[in-house]
């Protein structure tokens, strides 16, 4: 199999689309950071699923990092990713230099109304801008019908729902769920900066994440379950950014649940932050409503189930993975706690009530209807 094309300029970028545009190719993108894992790669599969042909865009952006954050640690992996994108089909790798997207002179910045100010941006600003910008570019430069983004990052997919919307952007959006490590952790390239340490610690994000959603749907005060959630972070070693519950479109906090809501959260674990989120169980969809969720005893439906997640016993990847407990926790029900296993088992289980419909790495799916375009087949070239 040939290596995937990598293309650096807009010029090359703008042939190559045309030739597709012509032979009436529906194209799909796919921006990305690169140092690419399975969260991307599930984007790359959906993609392929909407689209005749896919240009995964690998493009660092310094303006979406503040001045003291990573950028230029972050990790980078030219030849990682392009195994990946051949092994998962890509058809071209956009990577552009940062002179050629902002070349000198560029002084335009794109700025979302409403949902741009809050959750991750409070604490970095300008981060939304600055991924407003450059998606704003990377659109005009593709064109493509479509465009991935992943519910990781649930404020930029909320915000580029609403650039699309006000500029008339003649695009479909296509959302994939969140993709997780076994034991609950959202995969994300800056997972890498994680020590072995931390690693077993940072699943209890989701797992506190997942409560405090649960605690929510079943009719918990609002405001006690977010303060008992991000104390139990703190008390777990992480610092706490922001702990909340907003609504899903408006990303207005909710006091109370009032339809589709969030629990969104932003920690530091040494040096690495770490975001996540979950929907509200029951108000997410209709889809959600309809799923049958599994009924607890008493004792593990109060907001004291946050707290006993610190208390759980941290046991790693592998060795969970090696252990006997651990497969047969995944053949058993879920809640069994008391046990070395219950970590694990935990946040499996409230991952499993908690994302519905359940979300596994090779599960993806459009938010939005297909297109009415007819589908074709791949072509040769
Ligand atoms: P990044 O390279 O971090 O800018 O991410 C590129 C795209 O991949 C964004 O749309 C992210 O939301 C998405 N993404 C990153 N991590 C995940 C994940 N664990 N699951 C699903 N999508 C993800």
């Amino acid at each position: 199999m040939a290596a995937v094309p990598v293309i650096s300029t807009i010029k090359n970028l703008r042939t190559r689309v045309a030739t597709w545009k012509k032979e009436d190719q529906r194209i799909a993108l796919v921006p990305t950071m690169g140092a690419l894992h399975q969260g991307h790669l599930s984007l790359v599969e959906l993609a392929r699923r909407e689209a005749d042909r896919v240009i995964v865009s690998i493009f660092v952006n310094p303006k979406q990092f503040g001045p003291k954050e990573d950028f230029s640690a972050y990790p980078r992996d030219e030849a990682g990713d392009q195994a990946k994108l051949k092994q998962a089909g890509a058809d071209v790798i956009y990577a552009p230099e940062a002179k050629e997207i902002y070349p000198d002179g560029f002084d335009t910045k794109v700025h979302v109304g409403g949902v741009s100010d809050v959750l991750c941006d409070a604490s970095r600003p300008g981060h939304i801008d600055g991924v407003a910008t450059v998606v704003t570019k990377l659109l005009m430069q593709a064109q493509p019908d479509v465009v991935l983004f992943g519910e990781k990052d649930w404020q930029q997919l909320v915000a580029i729902r609403q650039l699309v919307r006000d500029l008339d952007i003649p695009v479909k959006i296509a959302a994939a769920p969140i993709v997780r490590e076994d034991d609950g952790l959202a995969l994300s390239s800056r997972n890498a900066y994680l020590s072995p340490k931390e690693r077993e610690v940072a699943p209890l994000l989701h797992a506190i994440l997942a409560e405090a959603a649960r605690a929510i749907s079943e009719g918990r005060p609002v405001d006690t379950v977010l303060k008992i959630g991000e104390s139990t972070l703190a008390n777990s070693g992480f610092r706490v950014d922001y702990f909340e519950l907003r609504d899903a479109e408006t990303l207005i906090p909710q006091k109370a649940l009032d339809g589709p809501a969030r629990v969104f959260a932003a920690v530091h674990l040494g040096k690495t932050r770490l975001i996540d989120n979950l929907p509200i169980p029951g108000v997410e969809s209709a889809e959600a409503q309809a799923a049958p969720q599994p009924v607890k005893p008493a004792e593990e439906r109060t907001p004291d189930a946050l707290v006993k997640a610190k208390a759980v016993p941290q046991v790693s990847n592998k060795a969970r993975a090696a252990s006997p407990q651990a497969k047969s926790a995944k053949a058993q029900s879920p809640q069994v706690k008391g046990k070395p296993q219950a970590a694990s088992r935990q946040v499996k289980s409230a991952k499993a009530r908690a994302e519905s419909p359940p979300v596994k790495a090779d599960t993806v799916q459009a938010e939005s209807p297909a297109s009415d375009r007819p589908r074709r087949r791949r072509g040769g070239a």
